[in-house]
Parts: structure tokens; sequence; C-alpha cells
């Protein structure tokens, strides 16, 4: 199997395997770029079919990394773990401690976090073995309400851009999943005076919106339908597919899910149809900043987080402007823009 010319392959400064007998662990941590800071990026504990898929998963996930640090202005580089699991071992303690004294090697050139399959408390196992770790539960807690904060004032942007509009009042919002992220979402908005219409396979979510925010359920299929002016995914990736972008009947995709779009054609077809899609991984930085502010050395300042979480809005702004100049759709221009930083090095 050659990493260098594997899928996924982008230059990547450093991949490391690690293994330990004794636990089990195998691991492939990739570091795809330190230029603005050390790389920053979720564990991912999967049960990949082989290696190869594993390889391509963390080579992507670590570039995209790097693109999402560079474009919500952090002092981070782009990394990503992934563990892959094996049916026949549980996931121990030991284990989390192992890959912990492997990202330690790496001299704080990676700093690891939870993602898919970890969690606060594995990454407490971590710690026992390295500093060089974030997303412990004595940190800040649920990333959840920066993340939404950041969304909704990416909506802003969007609509501004799209509608002319600088008020939300009266705006129609179709929210699909209205989970951690979602629920805030809803609220910020209701609070401007948006009309919302909301979305989730759990009966629960959808009538607390509808109790709190006076939103209207709607079933879970026909979210694509709802003629609305936004459609906010907040709920899984890749529901701008073949069978919905025909569907909506909006002037402006944008919400916190990742990988939204299935393929990048699916972003052509929005802009084809005069549909506005605010990148994801711009949209959704809130919770990585906010992260970052945790990790600051003079202690976590509120005020300055959510500041720069509302630079999203000035960010996409600028990105709107440049796919227009550029004659491309924004997430083509947002990876143009992320590699201009990168190269600034600012
Ligand atoms: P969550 O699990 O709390 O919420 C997701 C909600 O979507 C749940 O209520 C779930 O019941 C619902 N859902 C699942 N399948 C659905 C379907 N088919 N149709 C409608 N609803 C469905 O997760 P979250 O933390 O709110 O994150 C939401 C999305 O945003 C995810 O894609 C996540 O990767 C992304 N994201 C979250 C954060 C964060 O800070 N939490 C940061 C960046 C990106």
């Amino acid at each position: 199997m050659s990493v260098f010319e594997a899928d996924g392959f982008d230059d990547h400064e450093q991949v490391v395997f690690a293994s330990d007998a004794a636990t089990g662990l195998k691991a492939i941590i990739a570091i795809h770029d330190t230029r603005r800071g050390p790389a920053l990026g979720g564990c991912r504990y999967w049960r990949y079919p082989d290696e190869r898929a594993a390889l391509t998963d963390v080579l992507r996930l670590s570039r995209g990394m790097t693109f999402k640090a560079a474009m919500a202005d952090l002092p981070l580089g782009g990394g990503k773990t992934v563990v892959l699991a094996d049916p026949a071992r549980a996931k121990t303690p030991e284990l989390m401690q192992a890959l912990g004294r492997a990202v330690d090697r790496l001299g704080g050139r990676y700093i690891v976090a939870e993602d898919v399959g970890t969690s606060p408390a594995d990454m407490a196992e971590v710690r026992k073995a390295t500093r060089h770790v974030s997303g412990l539960d004595s940190g800040g807690g649920d990333p959840s309400p920066a993340t939404a904060y950041g969304v909704w004032r990416g909506i802003h942007a969007a609509v501004n851009h799209r509608l002319r509009r600088n008020r939300l009042e009266g705006l129609r919002v179709a929210v699909q999943g209205v989970g951690h992220v979602g629920y805030h979402l809803c609220r910020h908005l209701h609070e401007e005076g948006a009309r919302l219409f909301v979305t989730d396979i759990r009966a629960d979510g959808v009538e607390r919106a509808a109790r709190e925010f006076g939103a209207t359920p709607v079933a879970l299929d026909d979210i694509y339908d709802v003629e609305a002016d936004v459609f906010a995914p907040c709920a899984l990736g890749a529901v701008i597919n073949d069978r919905t972008v025909e569907r909506l009947k909006v002037a402006v995709v944008a919400g916190s899910a990742n990988n939204q779009l299935a393929q990048d054609r699916h972003g052509d077809r929005l802009a084809e149809r005069g549909i506005l899609y605010a990148p994801d991984y711009v949209i959704n930085a809130g919770g990585l900043i906010n992260v970052q502010h945790e990790r600051m050395e003079g202690g976590y300042d509120r005020a300055a987080a959510y500041a720069h979480i509302g630079r999203i809005e000035r960010t996409l702004v600028e990105l709107f402007g440049r796919a227009e100049r550029d004659g491309v759709p924004p997430h083509i221009a947002v990876d143009r823009m992320a590699g201009d930083r990168l190269r600034a090095g600012a």
C-alpha cells in the first residue's frame, strides 16, 4: 500500500503508523500542515473495511482540518487520528493511553481531541500519557452553543448576500435536526423573529421547538420540499444529493452538518439553481474556535471567543464576493481562499 499515492494524499507533512502489541492499538496519525500552528484534529475510533480505507479517511479529514482552521483565522494546522477498531477486542483505557504515548512522541506538533467513536473519558485516558490533548470534560464542555452562534451569524451573511436583507425577521427557515446545534440555532432565529419549520427523527425535539419557538413540525422527508428562504441542515452529511437537490425551494443552504454536499457536482447544481451555499466547514467552525479559546494561556474569555466566532459572518461575506469575482460556486472558491491563506501564512 503506497502512502504517497493513496487517495487523499495532499503533500501531508507527516503520516505516522502507531501500534502497540500489548493493547492491540493500531492507529494512523496524519499531520497535514503546521504552517499556521500545531495540527489539531479529533481521533476517530472506527471499524474500517481495510487499512487503505482508514488511510484515505485520515488523509482527507486532516486536510479538511487545515482548511477549516485557516478559514476560521486560527493559529492551528490540520491533523487527525484514526484508530482501527478491532472487532475482537474492546476499546480499553490502556489502548487510549497507548495512543496518548504515540501522540506525545510527536512533541506537540499534533493535538488530539475527541471525534466519532471517542469521548471525553477516552481523552482523559490519553491525557495520562500526553498533555497534547483537548476536549476534556474539565474544559468548556459542550461546543454546540458556540457552533450554533456561528451558524446564525453565517446565515446573516448568506441572507444579506443573496436576498439583500439585513434582518431575519419574518424569514422562513427549514431546520433539519433540532439536536444540540439545531436547538440553539432555532433559539437565535426565533429571538430574531424568523419563522421556523423543523424536523427530527426524535419527536421530543420537534415538540420542544414547537412549544418554545412556535416552530411548525414537518415530516422527515418533507423538509426538502418546504417553501422557505433558508434550508439549514443540522443533522446528517450528504443531504444535498441527487434525490434532494432539485426539490429544494429555498434561496440559501446554510447549516451546521459536516459534508453537506454528497459530491462537488451537487454544489455546482445548487449554484445553477440560484441557491447560495454557505460552505459547511466555514459556517460550522464556531465549536473549534471556542475550543482554541479554551486552550489559551490567559484563560477562557467568553466575549473574545464569541467575537471571534462572529467573524464567520465577515469571512463568508468575503468568500461570497470572491466566488462571484472568480465566477465559481462558493464550495470551489472556499478551497482557493483557504489555500491563499495558507500560502500567506496569515
Ligand atoms: P446531535 O446528534 O445533537 O443532533 C442531530 C439531530 O439530528 C438529532 O436530534 C437527531 O435525532 C437528528 N437526526 C438524525 N437523523 C435525522 C434525519 N434523518 N432527519 C432529521 N433529523 C435527524 O448533533 P449536533 O451536535 O447537534 O450536530 C449536528 C450536526 O452538526 C452534525 O452533522 C455534526 O457533525 C455537525 N457539527 C456539530 C458541531 C457541534 O459543535 N456539535 C460542530 C461542527 C459540526
